[in-house]
């Protein structure tokens, strides 16, 4: 039989049922693959305890009769997911030993439906980051590595454990947050599938709150139809969160396999940045060659707009962090250093526990909220963003029923080899993700092929709002001819 740790979430779903092995094996094997990549440090708290009672649990269930959709499935959760009775710290020193006493949707809709907890995963602190370096519990190294080489890889970021988690074979899924790509940049760099659902599929309610208006949760899986699975069960509409939309679930699955004959697929020829490597450029041909075969019709789009994406994220995202960020004084959560008087004690806390990226995005935020900067920056990145979606909606009025794009500008890089010196390189990674962020579209990354030196390489689908199936139905065509991308383990 296959390892446990190698199955897909559909068969071990499939091999649960069948009770060729328990839900408790399951769990088993998968803490002890984590015991052994503790030099990964893809997960900043393991929850064995928890997981062996949730899997003693669903084997219940099943011996019952009873199980949920995701019965006895091993996951992991990003730590910016509050977890009830779980430490949750956003990787961050602020929020040192908070244990929060309510558990997120997102995360309830999981366990609801069966799941099993395995622990909580590393990101970049407050999700703020492309490579999983800023965050306080160190950073994560990747499963992969170039060929004939030992430099340690970055996974991506801000999700960058859960894609190691799932891309190591350490889970069968995990939950990831998007805010400008840190679902889909992960997932492209560790060789796995990741979407970002449109924004309000999923309720932000009781997930560390960054960029507002950007921020959604989303699946990392190592098939398209995983994704689709945990997608199922993710979404869905929340009193708690009125950005959630009152719209049904559909049953995302029986769109994988779906054909994609007919549809208009919109190839952007703004993302034909300049400087592309060349290796990018031809995946992306590759792709547009895939889906034509499949039956899909290729056509160059305009979306005129993307060159302001960036520089408008870049001020949008900091405004919203800012003022989200305002609450930790030390004075509610984690962590509080004493000072002289109050004042004192929020700047001892706030210098202290924040570090120098969520330190600089406060200062952006700060700065271009303040009175006399407020409408040269603020507003008017409000207004680039209007007209990027704008774009997109010509675009699909048009009849184009979803883009490919690539979805990262190069393969993963060394760690510490990026952003030491200009921040503003490290942000570049983003720029072919925040488009779909600043729209509130839904993206889907997908594995497609390995660089020169070994490393995965992913595409970018985009689809309509609320319309995730397209993107199950195209992206199961690229995994379909691609194949499915593993690294060699050298941790264990
Ligand atoms: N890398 C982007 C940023 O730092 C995106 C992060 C995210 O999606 N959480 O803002």
């Amino acid at each position: 039989m296959t390892e446990l740790t190698s199955l897909t979430i559909a068969d071990a779903r499939a091999g649960l049922r069948a009770k060729k092995f328990s839900a408790a094996e399951l769990a088993n094997v998968h803490l002890l693959a984590m015991e052994k990549a503790r030099t990964l440090n893809a997960y900043v708290l393991e929850t064995p305890e928890r997981a062996h009672a949730m899997a003693k649990a669903s084997d219940a269930r099943i011996a019952r009769g009873d199980a949920g959709p995701l019965e006895g499935i091993p996951l992991a959760i990003k730590d910016m997911f509050c977890t009830e009775g779980v430490r949750t710290t956003a990787c961050s020193h602020i929020l040192d030993n908070f244990v929060p006493t309510y558990e997120s949707t997102v995360s309830a809709n999981l366990w609801r439906d069966g799941a099993v907890m395995l622990g909580k995963t590393n990101n970049d602190e407050f999700a703020m980051g492309s490579s999983n370096e800023t965050s306080f519990l160190g950073n994560v190294t990747s499963p992969w590595r170039r060929q004939g080489s030992n430099t340690p890889i970055v996974p991506g970021g801000s999700s960058g454990g859960s894609a190691a988690a799932v891309s190591a074979h350490l889970a069968l899924g995990a939950t990831g947050t998007d805010t400008g790509g840190s679902i889909r940049q992960p997932a492209a760099f560790t060789g796995i599938v990741g979407l970002k659902p449109t924004y309000g599929r999923c309720s932000r309610w009781g997930i560390v709150a960054f960029a507002s208006s950007l921020d959604q949760a989303g699946p990392f899986a190592r098939t398209v139809r995983d994704a689709a699975i945990l997608t199922c069960s993710m979404a869905g509409h929340d009193p708690k969160d009125t950005t959630s939309v009152d719209q049904p679930v559909p049953d995302y699955e029986a769109a994988v396999g779906k054909s994609v004959k007919g549809m208009r697929i919109g190839i952007p020829k703004e993302y034909r940045v300049a400087g592309m490597p060349p290796e990018i450029e031809k995946l992306w041909e590759q792709g547009a060659a895939w889906l034509k075969a499949a039956g899909a019709e290729l056509v160059e789009v305009s979306l005129p707009h993307t060159k302001y994406a960036l520089p408008a994220y870049y001020i949008v995202n900091p405004a919203e962090a800012s003022s989200n960020l305002a609450r930790y004084d030390g004075v509610r959560y984690g962590l509080r250093v004493p000072g002289r008087d109050i004042a004192g004690m929020y700047e001892k806390t706030r210098a202290e526990g924040f570090g120098k990226e969520v330190r600089r995005r406060i200062m952006i935020g700060t700065y271009v909220l303040s009175a006399g900067y407020y409408d040269a920056y603020y507003v008017r990145a409000q207004k680039v963003r209007t007209l990027i979606k704008k774009d997109f909606e010509d675009c699909f009025a048009a009849g184009i029923h979803a883009m490919l794009t690539p979805a990262t500008p190069s393969a993963a890089f060394g760690i510490g080899e990026k952003g030491g010196a200009d921040p503003i390189e490290m942000y570049l990674n983003d720029v072919f993700t925040v488009t779909v962020n600043m729209a509130g579209l839904p993206g889907i990354a997908v594995p497609a092929g390995l660089d020169t030196q070994g490393l995965p390489l992913g595409l970018q689908l985009i689809g309509r709002p609320f319309d995730e199936e397209t993107l199950f139905s195209l992206g199961q065509v690229i995994e379909d001819t691609a194949g499915r991308f593993k690294p060699q383990s050298w941790w264990a």
